[in-house]
């Protein structure tokens, strides 16, 4: 293997040690504690797992942490009550409501309910938007942990071809913007494209599809970052990417394993998040 390992378990350590840091300091200097309220309705065991997760790293940097665990039936109107007693409460800062919802509740409706300030996910139509306009936004987590991984290994988009594979609201399309505002020249795959021609162009490869080992080794562009954000879970019980991962790190100069690469970073933003939502609005009352 040529390529460099990116340890994405190790910098999303590093993001939550720098998230405590922050947050010992404000709890220290202006008496707020951050507050994350995780919503997650129904019994989805991968939900439960990653929900799990988040509460476990809420704790570990220091936040007020809730899970509020409506059941399966639900309907729409009283889940918009429980994102509406949230919204109004001062000592929540951030609100992440789980996906998938259950097929009756409109998950646009949900996410669109909570309140831009405290949409620590990025989801909100707004906070899309704002991201798309080049301003300063909360930004998903899984693409912003990406842009993260990239710093860490000294990687500047400017002036790059970025290949970003799959064009999902809360990974392709805001990656592709994230990317775009630092200057790299992009290119957005789905599953229209000829992806091979696309890849073999791409010093910085970001593949979200959700398709075991679709992206071949032999495309990679010699000396090309490859990012692999894809989760599959093979018949033999193995997690793997959507990279053909031996094969592409004979080519890549860095390269994400799965596990251990982009997952991992994707809840310590979650962090960053909430801790950035805090000190935006939770230290001065919010004038309407
Ligand atoms: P998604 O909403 O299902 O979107 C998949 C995208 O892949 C679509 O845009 C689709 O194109 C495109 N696609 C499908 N087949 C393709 C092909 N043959 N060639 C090129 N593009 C193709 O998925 P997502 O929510 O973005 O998630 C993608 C993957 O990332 C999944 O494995 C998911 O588990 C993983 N993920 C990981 C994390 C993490 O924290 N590590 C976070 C989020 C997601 P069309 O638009 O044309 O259908």
């Amino acid at each position: 293997m040529n390529a460099q390992l990116i340890d994405g378990k190790a910098v999303a350590a590093r993001v939550r040690a720098e998230v405590k840091a922050e947050v010992d300091r404000l709890k220290l200097e202006q008496g707020l504690t951050p507050g994350l309220a995780v919503v997650r309705v129904g019994e989805d065991p991968a939900s439960k797992v990653y929900v799990n997760g988040k509460k476990k790293a809420a704790e570990e940097v220091g936040f007020r942490s809730w899970e509020l665990h409506p059941d399966e039936g639900i309907t729409q109107e009283a889940l918009l009550e429980v994102i509406h007693q949230l919204n109004a409460d001062p000592a929540v800062h951030g609100i992440l409501v789980q996906l998938p919802l259950p097929r009756h509740i409109d998950p646009d409706v949900i996410i669109s309910a909570v309140k831009p300030e405290k949409d620590v996910d990025g989801f909100h139509p707004l906070n899309a938007g704002n991201l798309l306009l080049g301003r300063s936004t909360t930004r998903a987590c899984t693409p912003y942990g990406v842009m993260r991984l990239l710093e860490e290994i000294g990687c500047d988009p400017a002036g790059k071809r970025a290949v970003v594979v799959g064009r999902s609201n809360i990974v392709g399309k805001p990656m592709a913007l994230m990317l775009l505002q630092k200057n790299a020249t992009v290119t957005i795959c789905h599953s229209k494209s000829d992806l091979r021609r696309e890849v073999e162009g791409a010093d910085i490869l970001v593949v979200a599809v959700g398709a075991a080992e679709l992206v071949k080794g032999a495309w990679i562009k010699p000396g090309a970052v490859v990012i692999d954000v894809g989760m599959n879970r093979k018949p033999d019980g193995k997690l793997v990417g959507d990279v053909e991962f031996a094969a592409a790190a004979e080519r890549a100069s860095f390269i994400t394993p799965v596990p251990g690469g982009v997952g991992p970073m994707t809840i310590a933003m979650l962090m960053r998040n909430t801790l950035d939502a805090a000190v935006r609005y939770g230290l001065v009352p919010v004038v309407r």
